[in-house]
């Protein structure tokens, strides 16, 4: 079968140059997912998965995991008192940031494992705010993975999908309750982040009727492939 591509995050290419890539099946069902968890009320947020023997990896992802969302452990005392000192949006939003299952954590570990793949890079949904890499993203993401992947369902029926790579030290990660900030919702402008390209692969016609759903409507043009 003929394969074809196209861009599916919002940020130029131009200025997003760097690409990460999913089959166009993986996108769209993720989308569903995440609109039904959206849909009662929880944050959805997971992993993607890679062929460690893909040279394209960790940037092309062939598999999500959703973690268990009513399994959230943000709200467990101590990690709320922490959400809570990073402003006023984490204290009106209890579903505003997510800390996932140690137990379960290491099951999708395993799981992944079992099946040949490894865990390549998170991604989480953001349910009122923009496509953006805020400053809790920033100070939360495992300095161990290269890239994240945020999906925006704010404006209903039209998900934005934006990849970030992120290169931190190890030093920089977590939140505390002493920390006393403010608007960490918004956007992290540090040079350490920068946006990405997801283009994603495969029938034109799945493809045509993921990209028709995206908003802000992607700028290029369907590619087709050999
Ligand atoms: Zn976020």
């Amino acid at each position: 079968m003929k394969e074809s591509w196209a861009v599916a995050s919002a940020e130029s290419p131009q200025v997003a140059r760097q690409v990460v890539t999913m089959p166009s099946k993986l996108c769209q069902s993720m989308l569903r997912r995440a609109d039904e968890l959206h849909n009662r009320g929880l944050k959805a947020f997971g992993v993607l998965t890679g062929h460690p023997s893909d040279h394209a990896t960790p940037y092309s992802a062939v598999d999500a995991v959703f973690f268990d969302a009513s399994n959230n452990r943000r709200n467990d005392p101590h990690y709320r008192s922490a959400f809570r000192a990073q402003g006023n949006y984490f204290r009106e939003y209890e579903d505003a940031g997510f800390v996932a299952d140690p137990r379960e954590l290491l099951q999708v570990w395993r799981t992944v494992e079992r099946a040949g793949q490894e865990v390549i890079a998170p991604f989480h949904i953001h349910r009122r705010q923009p496509a953006n890499f805020s400053m809790i993203d920033y100070r939360l993401h495992n300095p161990a993975f290269a890239w994240h992947l945020i999906v925006s369902l704010s404006e209903p029926g039209r998900p934005v999908l934006q990849p970030f790579s992120v290169k931190k030290s190890d030093s920089e990660f977590g939140i505390n309750a002493d920390d006393d900030l403010e608007h960490s919702e918004q956007s992290y402008d540090g040079p350490e982040v920068r946006p990405m390209t997801l283009v994603v692969r495969g029938g034109e016609s799945s493809i045509r009727q993921l990209i028709g759903t995206l908003s802000p409507p992607p700028e290029s043009k369907l590619l087709l492939g050999a």
